[in-house]
């Protein structure tokens, strides 16, 4: 099985030019200029990273980044002729793993690219289960299933997307508001605290001690934290 880039932007050009560099590189793509249709896309195709421009003719890149994190996980690279630090910063806590500015080099955005599957490779997206502090936590995202000490625990969904979300990148700090993003989608019309509500649940399921939290570190003012390094 390749692996499998998903190309959103409306530009024929540069939409070939993606296509045919990740090509070279081996990639299976699939390629679209609508974001109704990425969405879709996002499902059926199973993409292992998602390439968005963010200004389409129809549905706004941020629409279709928010769409694709109430189904899935999958590494979302942004792309935008915006340059601005505030949008770089919302696209993040709307859950794109990378952004990058036009006009941008190909080979660099290839080499990004990479770098982002890397890391969701390390994080278990994809292959196996994925393991944390010495086997301490087992998730299986295929399956849908944590296993905390040996033991299979029954999460929410909403719980379970906040620590899959929290061991994408174990030990970054998320904030309240991208977690609620990256579980819900930005029309959740929650308050970020709602978060909290939703962590101190999971934490009675999986911490040994949920007054000590060991596996989901609290970092004042800032929001949640992985707190087990990941198994090599
Ligand atoms: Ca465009």
């Amino acid at each position: 099985m390749g692996t499998t880039i998903l190309v959103v932007e409306d530009e024929v050009k540069i939409r070939e030019l993606l296509r045919s560099y990740f090509e070279r590189e081996g990639f299976d793509v699939v390629s679209t200029g609508s974001g109704a249709d990425a969405i879709g896309l996002a499902q059926t195709a199973a993409p292992d990273l998602v390439i968005l421009d963010l200004r389409l003719p129809d549905v706004r890149g941020e629409s279709v980044a928010s769409e694709i994190r109430r189904f899935s996980g999958v590494p979302v690279l942004m792309l935008t002729a915006k340059a601005a630090e505030q949008d770089r910063i919302h696209g993040l806590e709307l859950g794109a793993d990378d952004y990058v500015t036009k006009p941008f080099s190909p080979r660099e955005l290839v080499l990004r690219a990479k770098a982002i599957l890397r890391r969701g490779q390390s994080a278990g997206a994809g292959g196996g289960p994925a393991l944390f502090g010495g086997g301490e936590v087992v998730i299986d995202e295929e399956r849908r299933v944590v296993s905390v000490r040996g033991e299979p625990v029954e999460l929410t969904p909403t719980e379970w997307g906040v620590l899959v979300a929290l061991t994408r990148t174990p030990g970054r700090v998320y904030s309240r508001y991208e977690l609620i993003n990256r579980v819900r989608g930005y029309e959740f019309e929650g308050y970020e605290r709602t978060i909290d509500s939703h962590v101190k649940n999971l934490r009675r399921k999986i911490e040994r001690d949920p007054r000590n939290p060991r596996v989901i570190e609290t970092v004042l003012g800032v929001g949640y934290r992985l707190g087990l390094p990941p198994d090599a």
